[in-house]
């Protein structure tokens, strides 16, 4: 009989039927690594979080007019993390002044925090970097950066959130 089998699986996935409640056994609820970490929202969401500025760069991969974001001349002491999700991206002893306008670092914090893609949209190959936990665009990385690392991580302020080092 077809509701004989049916719950027949569903036994096999771990339902147990009592009286007239049901209660799932979420066997494959839990598992697969940092996926509990990644910050997912709608569109809708983070309209209502960020400004319109911050949407246009973060969430449709916008870029800051050049020497015009907050951070592009800031030295000061502190950590840069993701305005979207509150990531820490990377820290203000990576930071340099590389002449372009934009915040520029050698280095992330944790490779781990950010990830890359191809970028093709201007005609020109180049390399978008992303915060690895909410997909807000930051930048772009190009490999003309000073030594050790010889990379230049070109940012937008934007993206960015600046928390000051304290003095205490
Ligand atoms: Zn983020």
């Amino acid at each position: 009989m077809a509701l004989g089998s049916a719950f027949r699986i569903f036994e096999r996935r771990g339902v147990v039927i009592s009286g007239l409640q049901w209660t799932m056994e979420c066997r494959y609820a839990s598992g697969g690594g940092n996926v509990a970490d990644k910050v997912t929202k709608s569109e809708a969401k983070w309209r209502e979080q960020l400004t319109d500025e911050q949407y246009e760069v973060c969430r449709e991969k916008g870029t800051e007019r050049p020497f015009s974001g907050e951070y592009c001349d800031s030295k000061d002491e502190g950590v840069y993390r993701c305005v979207c999700c509150g990531n820490e991206l990377f820290n203000s002893e990576a930071k340099y002044d590389s002449g372009t306008g934009w915040p520029s670092f050698t280095q992330p914090i944790r490779k781990e925090g950010i990830r890359s893609e191809s970028d093709m949209s201007t005609g020109t190959a180049r390399t978008e970097v992303l915060c690895s936990r909410c997909d807000s665009h930051l930048g772009h990385v190009f490999q003309d950066g000073p030594a050790p690392t010889g990379q230049r991580y070109c940012m937008n302020s934007t993206s960015l959130d600046f928390q000051k080092k304290s003095d205490s």
